[in-house]
């Protein structure tokens, strides 16, 4: 990649075309040179290949010059066309912040539905069931015997659910799981899987077979929620305690920035809508506050860019988790890291 700025992004909630035009024409005006208009042409040609007027909630970024195209289907958001040296991922972020998939597992003694939840829906669902002696035929066997026969069978059919759950979500790398059910299945359930799948729990809870799957999408989705407020206040709460000894927690931009060049960040906390203007140099790979037209090291132009931004994709890269907030973030300047190391 280069300073140019030859990548397109484009957001869709509704397909938009006087949008789309509108924000064409006026990054059109700003393109430098010939070779960028051609190559903004060029990458919204690929774009309007893959285009049409009942697309709703997709994500496009595409450039010519750097034979780049990827779509990806998202939630609601808003109409944004925006052009710069590499793809706008910030909105992307913050959706799969929020919108975590999370694995839901409806079981009884005999039934189970595993389910993976996105966004509010189901996106994959697996049916288990096995007759466990239901209709049975005690024929001349004792009530003990009949008991204990029907306890192991139980006890085979919740373990190969809990075998059948693991690789699914893992499969789906899913990090959280509620477990719903009528009665006492769904306890004996969670003691089936194995240690770092129980760690992912975020509720138990008491539902029937026979409920609504809506109701029980919708009350797993705020079991969900609950966590992870919690979570979230846990990382303020960490944040806060770092910061008081001067411990593994950065605070200012220019701190966070060197965190992230450095590999450093273990979660990154983004205040809602926080943009930071500064600039960047491809060619020396460096960030800086502010406004500068040329490279303090080498002289060559810059890039205006969205710190924030540049700062969410080196920690994307470095595989660094990233939490958005809404208020909390004030006093912190909205944007704070914690760090794995110092
Ligand atoms: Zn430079």
């Amino acid at each position: 990649m280069d300073n140019e700025d030859s990548f397109i992004s484009l957001y869709i909630n509704n397909f938009d075309e006087k949008f789309i035009e509108r924000r064409i024409n006026e990054c059109k005006n700003v393109l430098k040179n010939e070779k960028m208009h051609e190559n903004f042409e060029k990458s919204m040609e690929m774009i309007y290949e893959h285009i049409n007027k009942n697309i709703k909630h997709r994500a496009m970024f595409a450039s010519y010059k750097n034979n780049f195209f990827k779509e990806y289907e998202i939630l609601p958001s808003e109409n944004l066309l925006v052009v710069d040296s590499s793809p706008y991922i910030k909105p992307m972020v913050k959706m799969i912040d929020e919108y975590d998939n999370y694995g839901l597992v409806l079981v009884n003694s005999h039934k189970a539905k595993i389910y993976i939840v996105s966004a509010g829906k189901i996106e994959d669902e697996k049916d288990v069931s096995k007759t466990i002696m239901g209709k049975h035929k005690k024929g001349g066997w004792s009530q003990a015997r009949f008991q204990r026969i029907r306890k192991g069978a139980i006890n085979q059919f919740l373990k190969e659910t809990a075998e059948d759950a693991e690789k699914i979500f893992l499969k789906d790398k899913i990090n959280k799981i509620v477990i719903a059910g009528p009665g006492e299945a769904k306890t004996w359930f969670k003691e089936r899987l194995p240690k770092d799948m129980k760690s992912k729990i975020a509720d138990i809870i008491d539902e029937s077979f026979h409920e609504m799957e809506f109701e029980i999408i919708s009350d797993a989705g705020k079991a969900i929620k609950k966590d992870e407020e919690a979570e979230k206040e846990e990382i303020i709460d960490a944040l806060k305690r770092e910061l008081l000894k001067n411990g593994l927690a950065v605070n200012g931009i220019e701190e966070i920035v060197k965190a992230a060049e450095e590999e450093k960040i273990d979660i990154l906390l983004v205040g809602d809508g926080m943009k930071i203007a500064g600039w960047k140099c491809e060619k020396c790979n460096v960030i800086g506050i502010g406004i500068k037209k040329r490279c303090p090291y080498c002289g060559h132009e810059t890039t205006s860019v969205d710190v924030v931004e540049e700062v969410i994709e080196l920690a994307e890269r470095s595989n660094a988790r990233i939490e958005f907030f809404n208020g909390e973030l004030k006093k912190f300047g909205g944007i704070a890291a914690l760090l794995r190391y110092k």
